[in-house]
């Protein structure tokens, strides 16, 4: 798990605890606080709910499973007292955001509210040309070579996918609601929405929300912002505690997203007030955010040096490099996000005319240090310890 130093020290949690299953805390005049169960280390996501006056607005909605739909049920009639859900805003494409999205609006009849891009990733996500086919063709294939790993790694790889998809395929043939397109990935999603854009304003409730655009984690990722109330709903954009995930994947093999990760954390920091009350999808809801911000652009920060001074040693491979950012030895689903963190950190450094790649004979990329200031900027004995493993966030 990605722990910056002193990550928590200048942060503060009001709240010590999750809602119990099925139950909400107000956290601000209007503004409820649920979390739903997820598997895997982190074993929650935070959702939210916005009064309106004849109605909620949901903001996220919890893994595709039925324990996350009975819990759905049981609020509609318990904490939200009948009454109706007006609209589901989605923060991102991923599936604990994205994965009730249909069992709701098709509850009620309402609109899914979400950015373009992200609502086009989750269509393709759920519908599109038979899955992630990049796991299973030349392209990854030759992203993976590219980057030093061992083809028997990318065998493995294909074999979960191809039993992933099987499964899913199966349950999408079970679940599948007209209309609301279930794919090969199992998860119904609505064939329809309204689209969010940057600085755009919703009135709920007597407040006004700001939609504050970020990426890097995923392609237009929404937070929602309430200067009245001074609270912003972060999603994954920021987290407390543990780092987002941040990575090149093989559908995009030159894609930068630390660099519009970190531009985005720039622009949070000229609009955000230091007294926010930030409300994110995973951990607790705390205060801090600019210091958030500022440990996250530290934290990318560093380990690009730790990787640069690497590469200025010897030539290093994008798999050599895995254990200076993990410490530990990976599964393979790990293994892939771990390589996927690397590669961004690299393609930040080459952007940033610090490293170069050459292509070998034997189809690897090697990066080599090429900026003569390094010898000023080394920190080779205070660097952040290597994290654990990479966040499936
Ligand atoms: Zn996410």
């Amino acid at each position: 798990m990605a722990v910056p130093p002193n990550s928590t020290a200048e942060l503060r949690y009001p709240y010590d605890a999750h809602p119990a299953p099925g139950t909400t805390i107000e956290v601000a005049p209007g503004v409820r606080w649920l979390s739903m169960p997820m598997g895997g280390s982190l074993n929650h996501i935070n959702l939210y709910l916005l009064e309106d006056d004849a109605g909620w607005y949901v903001v996220d909605t919890g893994l595709h499973n039925e324990e996350v739909e009975r819990l759905w049920h049981t609020l509609f009639q318990g904490d939200m007292g009948g009454r109706p859900v007006l609209g589901v805003i989605c923060t991102h494409m991923h599936p604990d955001h994205t994965g009730q999205a249909a069992m709701i609006t098709e509850h009620f009849q309402c609109p899914l509210l979400m950015t373009q891009l992200e609502f086009l990733h989750t269509r393709m996500m759920v519908g599109g040309g038979g899955g992630p086919s990049h796991m299973l063709n030349w392209q990854g294939r030759r992203h993976f070579q590219r980057a030093g790993m061992d083809m028997s790694f990318f065998a493995q790889m294909e074999a979960m996918w191809q039993a992933r998809m099987e499964e899913a395929r199966q349950k999408a043939d079970a679940t599948a609601q007209p209309g609301s397109g279930g794919g090969p990935m199992g998860m119904p999603f609505p064939a329809s929405y309204q689209r969010l854009v940057d600085g755009q304003i919703l009135q709920i409730g007597g407040n006004e929300w700001q939609v504050l655009v970020g990426a890097g984690h995923s392609p237009e990722h929404a937070c929602l912002y309430c200067r009245q109330l001074g609270v912003l709903i972060s999603g994954d954009q920021i987290l407390p505690v543990i780092t987002s995930n941040v990575s090149v994947q093989p559908t995009e093999p030159e894609a930068n997203p630390l660099r519009i990760w970190l531009d985005a954390h720039d622009r949070f920091l000229g609009v955000l007030p230091p007294e926010t009350f930030v409300l994110p999808a995973h951990n607790l809801p705390f205060y801090g955010v600019r210091e958030r911000l500022r440990q996250l652009i530290v934290h990318h920060e560093d380990r690009m040096l730790a990787v640069e001074e690497a590469c200025a040693e010897s030539p290093r491979t994008a798999a050599e490099l895995l254990p200076v950012l993990f410490r530990r030895e990976l599964e393979p689903m790990q293994k892939m996000m771990a390589l996927g963190e690397a590669i961004a950190h690299l393609n930040l450094l080459r952007h940033r005319y610090r490293l170069e790649r050459e292509l070998g004979e034997d189809g690897v990329y090697r990066y080599h240090s090429i900026d003569p200031t390094l010898p000023r900027r080394l920190n080779p004995k205070e660097h952040e310890d290597p994290e654990d493993a990479p966040m499936f966030i």
